[in-house]
């Protein structure tokens, strides 16, 4: 494991924040309370109170923040960004083992509206990211017409595509039949 579990949890929630927007992935899911509610639903968030429109667009806005901070080039810019998110918000970091998981940290106050949520747990992960030295691990999908993002939390640094069911295998065909035409040469 790179990061603490907890830390790999709310990046695991960054990368499909940042995943359900058309500038990732083609199409807006985030156009409503229905996508809204199958985004927390999926990530298992727990102690959500009754959502509204302006969770929608304060999930859209931070997605946005999230998402620039994939793409910060280098480190400076990426500090900048997270202190953006995680300097405006309230935190109130706790211990709790709720729904049958272990010991972690909450930075999310109880009952905290979903954008302090989002902004207090996913911001202090990517914050941890950039305090490791660990920014390049934070990609966007090599294939060619791919522009989902990843966490790369191999060993050795060498995850290039997203999991989306079709980069992976596409690109594992396309360099067999690459390697099937050299030896047909
Ligand atoms: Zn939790
Ligand atoms: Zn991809």
């Amino acid at each position: 494991m790179i990061f603490t579990h907890d830390t790999e949890h709310a990046l695991a929630v960054v990368v499909d924040l940042i995943n359900t927007s058309a500038a990732a992935s083609g199409a807006e899911e985030l156009d409503g309370l229905p996508g809204l509610r199958a985004f927390i639903g999926r990530n298992a968030f727990s102690d959500v109170p009754d959502l509204t429109e302006a969770d929608v667009a304060q999930a859209r806005r931070l997605r946005d923040q999230f998402h620039a901070v994939f793409r910060a080039t280098d480190v400076p810019t990426a500090v900048r960004l997270v202190n953006e998110v995680i300097g405006g918000v309230r935190a109130t970091p706790h211990l709790t083992d709720h729904d049958g998981y272990d010991w972690h940290v909450h930075f999310f106050a109880p009952g905290a509206p979903m954008g302090e949520h989002l902004a207090a747990d996913c911001g202090m992960a990517l914050a941890y990211v950039v305090a490791a030295g660990e920014l390049d691990r934070l990609r966007t999908c090599e294939a060619p017409d791919c522009s989902r993002v990843l966490v790369d939390l191999s060993r050795n640094r060498c995850r290039r595509y997203c999991d989306s069911r079709t980069c992976g295998n596409r690109m594992h065909v396309a360099a067999y039949r690459a390697r099937q035409r050299e030896a047909a040469h």
